[in-house]
Formats: structure tokens, C-alpha cells, sequence
């Protein structure tokens, strides 16, 4: 099924001041994407087709957002999504085992209309389990660099997030750092820190490695930081960070806007983020994004939605207030990111790790990274 916001997705935006021109254009456009295979999403309510159906009852819409993100973050876009465009948003916040769960469970009688969360391995689940649906979008597709959404348009990266190397530069220098690969060397024996392999971004950065080297290889890479480790792993990334600036650990993997956050707290933190495979496949990337869900009560708002938080105005958010980086490239990134310097970005398809997620936690369990 293929959700088309040119042929089903009009809003009372898309239709102001139209003319007689652009209801032909509209027409025509129906007409190829049709052609193209595009359909109305089968779910329970028929969703606004004609520009008079949008341009008569647009400010009734709400439309409803399962999301796994910082409430603090997303919760100031809606509104001024809400401000823009008349669409009000009603914002259902937990973590995204449970959204999930949910929403499967809900099956066609959903009320929600987005799913937006964090990591591709999550979105890429969600998307294997029949949760989403396609949305054909020229604005998506022209936002979202095509490695940063998946194949089939079901997900869309909204956020791009670094996991690099952060190391103590009282303990490691710079110049001894070179890759993640490169962590695996003896020479890093009871150096090395890392947060548990039970969290989905190192099981991305493992299903890259992956997807680089073979399985066999990564094992050995794996293995390697196993026993260069200098403590138990951390549950989470800031206490990562914490641990190497007390020099508990002199590298570590974290990603970067954990690091920005501590670092605005204490400018003088003994860590350094340190920008992974510069001279090979480029720092590790991952995703915060949405899908549009399966049965979305209303596609048309839900998808725009999405377009608007690809675009320049919502993307600034991203970068100044969550550290992370924008998607659209013609964005600046805050001063605080633009301190750390530019970077290389591997141009893997995110999508590879939801992919290669089940070999990637198989391959932890066997290389003995807890
Ligand atoms: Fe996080």
C-alpha cells in the first residue's frame, strides 16, 4: 500500500488561494499517481480527498503522535506546527517498546497517526511488523538524503546522531585515536569503555561493522574491545562519559549530543569527542525519525506533519535544543556543534542496521560483550 500525500494529502495550506490552473494540476496529479500505484490507505475512515473536503474542515483535524522522544523537544514543534498550520497534535509519550506494543495491539482501531522514535533498528522493526505505512512524498524525498529514510519510504530520519569516539585527553590523545576497529588493538587493554550491547545504538554500530567487514571479522573486532574493557559496561551514555572524564576510562563510544549536554553543564569536562574513520568509512550515523501508521485515522495531516518537521524552521530545533544533527543540509548547526568541527558521515542505508540487527546481537552474545 502506498499512501501519496500529491493525490490524498491535501490540506487547507496546499489550497489556499487555488486557482483553476492548480485544481487541473490536482486532477492530473491524481490521475498519475494512480498511475503510479499510489492508493488511499485501507483503514477505517476515509481520508480527506478533494481540496474541498481539506479546505472546509481543516482546524477540526487532530491528529495523534505515539512518540518515544524527549517530550521538552517535540512538544514546543507541535505547537508551533499547531500555530501553522490549524492541525492540532495530541502527543502520547513512552518509551518505544511499548508504543509499539501498543499500537500492534490497537490493530485498525488506532487512534494514533505517527510514530516518531529514535534509531533506525527501532523504526526498521516497526516497519517489519506491519505498524507503517508507505507516504510517496516529493518534499520527503527532497529533504531526506536517500541513506537517511527507509527504501520504501515507510520511515524518515527527522534527526541525524552521531555514536564516535570520546576520549580523556589527559589520558588519550588525540593522535593515538584513529577507528572503532582500531579500539579492538591490544594497545587499548583496560582503556576502553563501552555502554551495554543491550542498547539498540550499539547494536547499529555492530550491524555496521557488519555490513563493512563480514561477520567473521567484526567478531574479532568485537572480541577485541571485550578485552580491552576497563570496567563492566555502562548503562547509559552519560555515565560513559561521566567515567571517562573522571579517568576511570581514557575512550570510550557514546554519541555526541549525551557529550553536549554534559559538556554545557562543565565546559572544562575532561572528554573530547574525537571523529571515528575520518580517513576510512566515516563516523558511525543514526536516526531519530517518524512513520506514518498503518491505520492513521488522518494521513494527510500525520504526513504533513512529517514534511514540516523536515523543513528548515523544525530542523533548526533539532541542532540547537537536542543537540543532534539537522537532516536538511542547507541547516546550520548551533555554535556548540560547530565547535566540534565537521565530520565525515558513513553514507550507509540506516535501514542496514535494522537488517543485520539479529546477526549484530547474536554476534555480541558470542564475542561475549555483555
Ligand atoms: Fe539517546
Amino acid at each position: 500500500m502506498r499512501y501519496c500525500r500529491i493525490l490524498f494529502g491535501a490540506t487547507e495550506s496546499d489550497f489556499t488561494g487555488m486557482n483553476q490552473i492548480f485544481k487541473m494540476t490536482v486532477v492530473t496529479s491524481a490521475v498519475l499517481a494512480f498511475l503510479a500505484g499510489c492508493s488511499k490507505p485501507a483503514d477505517k475512515q476515509t481520508p480527506p480527498d478533494t481540496a474541498s473536503t481539506a479546505a472546509t474542515s481543516p482546524a477540526a483535524k487532530t491528529i495523534v503522535v505515539y512518540s518515544s522522544r524527549n517530550e521538552q523537544l517535540i512538544q514546543p514543534l507541535l505547537n508551533q506546527f499547531t500555530q501553522e498550520t490549524g492541525i492540532k497534535v495530541n502527543l502520547i509519550t513512552d518509551k518505544e517498546g511499548p508504543l509499539m506494543a501498543r499500537l500492534k495491539a490497537e490493530g485498525q482501531n488506532s487512534p494514533a497517526d505517527l510514530l516518531l522514535t529514535v534509531d533506525a533498528g527501532n523504526l526498521w522493526q516497526a516497519s517489519q511488523e506491519g505498524l507503517l505505512q508507505e507516504v510517496g512524498s516529493s518534499i520527503l524525498t527532497q529533504n531526506i538524503p536517500a541513506n537517511l529514510r527507509d527504501p520504501a519510504n515507510q520511515w524518515f530520519g527527522l534527526s541525524v546522531r552521531a555514536r564516535t569516539l570520546v576520549h580523556n585527553p589527559d589520558l588519550v590523545k588525540a593522535s593515538e585515536l584513529s577507528t572503532y576497529e582500531d579500539l579492538a588493538d591490544p594497545k587499548w587493554k583496560g582503556k576502553l569503555c563501552l555502554r551495554s550491547s543491550k542498547k539498540v545504538y550499539n547494536q547499529s554500530l555492530v550491524a555496521m561493522l557488519i555490513d563493512h567487514h563480514g561477520e567473521a571479522k567484526t567478531e574479532q573486532i568485537v572480541k577485541g574491545w571485550v578485552a580491552n574493557l576497563a570496567t563492566d559496561v555502562f548503562a547509559d551514555d552519560t555515565k560513559l562519559i561521566e567515567a571517562i572524564a573522571a579517568g576511570q576510562c581514557g575512550v570510550g563510544i557514546a554519541n555526541t549530543y549525551y557529550y553536549g549536554r554534559l559538556e554545557e553543564k562543565d565546559p572544562a569536562i575532561k572528554a573530547k569527542i574525537f571523529w571515528a574513520n575520518q580517513a576510512s568509512t566515516g563516523v558511525h550515523i543514526n536516526v531519530s525519525g517518524a512513520g506514518l501508521t498503518r491505520y492513521a485515522p488522518n494521513p494527510a495531516e500525520a504526513a504533513q506533519l512529517i514534511e514540516w518537521l523536515s523543513s528548515d524552521h523544525a530542523q533548526n530545533a533539532y541542532s540547537n535544543e537536542d543537540k543532534e544533527y539537522p537532516v536538511l543540509a542547507s541547516v546550520a548547526v548551533s555554535p556548540q556543534l560547530k565547535a566540534w568541527g565537521d565530520f565525515k558521515q558513513d553514507p550507509i542505508n540506516v535501514a542496514k542496521y535494522g537488517e543485520l540487527q539479529t546477526a549484530a546481537v547474536k554476534l555480541m552474545d558470542r564475542a561475549g560483550y555483555k
